[in-house]
């Protein structure tokens, strides 16, 4: 088998030919099909964890294997002793990884979060990942079946940007409806408010996952309803200063592509975070944007950087919350008697549970989720994808396709299909 492996941080990832390992006893190896690059590879490849404060190295971690890759689709190539032909798992099968792999015997493993386990034994850090032709799956319970409805290039991101994008959007939930059934008793002309808790949208990383509210797509007559009663609730943020509100979607990009590609997605609204304004500016014109102008029920951060955390914060209106994404952005200043005055709410959401997982194929293939634009690599241009999206220029998912890329397909960023 082939693997991409991070020998020297920042430098070009080494392609090595390796032995096939056996599937551990209940376990499997995945022959990969595709796998997503996601931002955090590209921080295990300059080897930097900044904490704020403190900064960590991938390489310091005891096990550290350099072959990265979390987000992997294939087929079952072989299966463990303890699997038996009458199990609901076969070979040839079409699977996606869960790679937040977990002990399965601290509280969270057993409430059926090893997403957040004690002992983090990921795919794609501790165990090797998927820049590699075969990946090794300890369990059986880490792979759910992709119907064959669904792509498997659109399945392979599911696990890290689908699954995160999820859990925040469910994170916010509550808070969100609160308020919005609240404002409906109240005003009668936005009786169909509470619709909007299904007006959910969310950008992941460098992609972005569109959650449509019907099974059917828009009703254009309530978007309508909604867009011009310039009710926002709720901003997503990602993608250098990306911004995305519920019903209305308010941007700020620091570049006027990406912008456009949000708009291309279905965003309604946007406003540039331009770098030659003052951060006072900034804030007040995002806030007006907000429902009452008194700034946003809740904000799901994507880049979580010292900017975008203190920005987000002081765009929260009283009771928000404020939903943290984004990894290895640094420490922040945060006035502690605000958070208690104004009653605001912060939360970590780290990837999603592997019920997630099969709740968002279950959406798939009710064509209730747009998935972004995918750009191809092959295994051995990984350094490039990597320089690209370290340079901002990575439109859509990066995705490595395992086997022959027809020249008509390679390079080109296509509009993924479902
Ligand atoms: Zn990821
Ligand atoms: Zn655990």
């Amino acid at each position: 088998m082939e693997q991409a492996r991070i020998v020297t941080a920042s430098e070009p990832l080494q392609i090595e030919q390796i032995d096939l390992p056996s599937p551990p006893p209940d376990g499997l190896i995945v022959k990969t099909a595709f796998t997503g690059i996601c931002h955090s590879d590209l921080h295990q490849w300059q080897d930097k964890i900044d904490l704020g404060g403190a900064v960590l190295k991938f390489t310091s971690f005891p096990g550290y294997k350099g072959v990265a890759g979390h987000e992997i689709s294939g087929t079952v190539y072989s299966l463990g002793d303890n699997i038996k032909p009458s199990d609901d798992l076969q070979v040839n099968n079409r699977v996606v990884v869960y790679p937040w792999i977990g002990c399965q015997q601290c509280q969270y493993c057993i409430k059926n979060c090893s997403n957040i386990c004690d002992k983090r034994l990921y795919i794609g850090l501790l165990i090797a990942g998927g820049f590699a032709t075969y990946v090794q799956v300890p369990h059986k319970r880490y792979v759910v079946k992709v119907p064959d409805s669904i792509p498997m290039e659109i399945a392979c991101m599911l696990p890290c940007s689908g699954i995160t994008a999820y859990s925040a959007m469910a994170a916010a939930k509550p808070d969100v409806e609160m308020v919005t059934e609240f404002e409906d008793k109240k005003m009668i002309r936005y009786k169909n408010v509470h619709k909007l808790k299904m007006f959910y949208r969310a950008v992941g990383g460098d992609s972005v996952f569109t959650y449509l509210p019907t099974p059917k797509g828009w009703n254009e007559e309530f978007k309508n309803q909604i867009v011009t009663s310039n009710r926002a609730y709720m901003i997503l943020s990602g993608l250098n200063l990306y911004h995305i509100t519920n019903p209305c979607c308010y941007t700020g990009l620091c570049k006027e592509e990406k912008l456009a590609v949000a708009r291309q997605l279905g965003c309604d609204d946007t406003v540039l975070w331009s770098r030659d304004k003052d951060e006072k500016t900034i804030m007040e014109d995002t806030v007006k944007k907000s429902c009452c102008k008194q700034g946003f029920i809740a904000i799901v951060d994507f880049v979580n950087t010292t900017t975008t955390f203190e920005r987000n914060f002081g765009c929260l209106r009283k009771n928000g919350i404020l939903i943290m994404v984004g990894l290895f952005g640094g420490g922040a200043q945060l006035s502690l008697p605000r958070v208690v005055m104004d009653s605001k709410k912060i939360r970590g959401v780290y990837t999603g549970k592997i019920d997630h997982l099969r709740e968002l194929l279950q959406m798939l293939t009710e064509h209730r989720i747009v998935p972004p634009p995918i750009k191809y690599f092959q295994l051995n241009e990984v350094t490039e994808a990597l320089q690209m999206m370290d340079e901002g220029k990575m439109k859509g998912r990066g995705i490595i396709k395992f086997g022959t890329i027809s020249p008509t397909t390679s390079k080109e960023t296509n509009e993924a299909k479902i």
